[in-house]
């Protein structure tokens, strides 16, 4: 018998979140954004689960190559565009869409007679200050791309650094962008899941949604149900063994958790070198049977321990859900310091994958 721990994904799930975002911008296209292996899902696997899109937001070209190969022939935008004259030219071959965001993207696009011309997403820094040309120069970026024969359609992007927050939003980021862009009358792509959910005003020619497709909240205080998401990954594993302590009997490595009194506790197949987070303290919620329980002490590479003691029936063998469908990641993800994106994309390459 193999290790218990597995991750299920949720191909029902996928789909239904993307009709989600679907039908919250019935007016924009939508690009599926399966960065980063589609957050731990699986790229093959979530392009496959979604079903008609529109079209795929990636930043890796090897993944590009893949939807590619496997007969998508759907738009598919690189979301950092070709890092070099090499990538350029694959992309090119690949009929890619990709975004300039600086000055050596837009001379590697001058520099070289491309086999065809490719779409161009302009990306205007309003204030994310990550990447991006500043937005006042978006006149003088547009009138190269136009003069050069590589390009064929130009899309204009930003990207928001507040959606997620109410209290800050995107409103300055717009009103920079909107008034740098002023008359160019050319299609515009501005919203993430936050700025997707939050905010009609952003619902543009393209919409982006990223973690929304995965069944994770892109708000800290709205729960992922609320906006009528479904969990696309399940984490399960299985208890491995028991242990009974008495009070003063401590938990795991540098005995940080002491037995007030007489407990039972459960030692989970699953741990740090798997992708749970070492940061989730005593206290997390983690299900046992489908009752909720706690982690108790430091999560250790291969095991965790989870308290059994007013768990009726549990012992070794019984299912245990560290997140899910029955337990929200963003939950477990609070409980850790961190959000869903880093737990989804930090499942590690040994969790054996089950797509149901
Ligand atoms: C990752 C990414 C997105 C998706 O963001 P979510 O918050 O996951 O919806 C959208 N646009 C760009 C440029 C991205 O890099």
């Amino acid at each position: 018998m193999s290790r218990p721990i597995r991750a299920l994904i949720h191909a029902d799930a996928l789909r239904h979140n993307y009709g989600v975002a679907k039908s919250l911008a019935p007016h924009s296209r939508v690009f599926a954004v399966v960065k980063a292996q589609a957050y731990g899902h699986g790229l093959m696997t979530a392009a496959a689960a979604f079903g008609a899109v529109d079209g795929f937001a990636i930043l890796e070209i090897e993944g590009a190559r893949s939807l590619r190969a496997a007969g998508y022939t759907q738009p598919i935008l690189l979301l950092e565009g070709a890092f070099s004259l090499p990538e350029l030219r694959l992309a090119s071959e690949l009929d890619l869409w990709l975004t300039v965001h600086d000055e050596a993207g837009l001379a590697r696009l001058e520099a070289e007679t491309l086999p065809r011309p490719v779409a161009v997403f302009a990306k205007l820094n309003s204030g994310m200050n990550r990447l991006g040309f500043p937005a006042e120069e978006v006149a003088t970026v547009v009138a190269r791309l136009r003069g050069n024969a590589n390009v064929g359609e130009i899309t204009l992007m930003t990207h928001f650094a507040t959606a997620d927050e109410p209290a800050r939003g995107i409103t300055g980021q717009l009103a920079r962008f909107e008034a740098a862009i002023g008359s160019l009358a050319l299609p515009v792509t501005v919203a993430n899941s936050a700025a997707l959910i939050a905010y009609p005003e952003a619902r543009r020619d393209w919409v982006r949604p990223g973690i929304m497709l995965y069944g994770s909240s892109p708000f800290a205080h709205t729960p992922a149900a609320e906006l009528g998401l479904q969990a696309a990954m399940t984490l399960q594993s299985e208890i491995i063994s028991v242990q009974r302590l008495q009070p003063g009997d401590t938990v795991g490595y540098g005995a940080s958790f002491v037995a007030a009194r007489a407990m039972t506790i459960g030692i989970v197949a699953c741990g740090y070198a798997d992708g749970y987070p070492r940061h989730a303290g005593t206290g997390t919620p983690v299900l046992v049977d489908g009752m909720r329980t706690r982690l108790v002490g430091r999560v250790s590479m291969d095991m965790l321990a989870i308290e059994l003691t007013d768990v009726p029936g549990v012992g070794v063998g019984s299912a245990v859900e560290l997140w899910g469908q029955q337990l929200p990641i963003d939950v477990v993800a609070a409980a850790a310091g961190t959000i869903g994106y880093e737990l989804m994309c930090a499942i590690s390459p040994r969790v054996p994958v089950q797509v149901v």
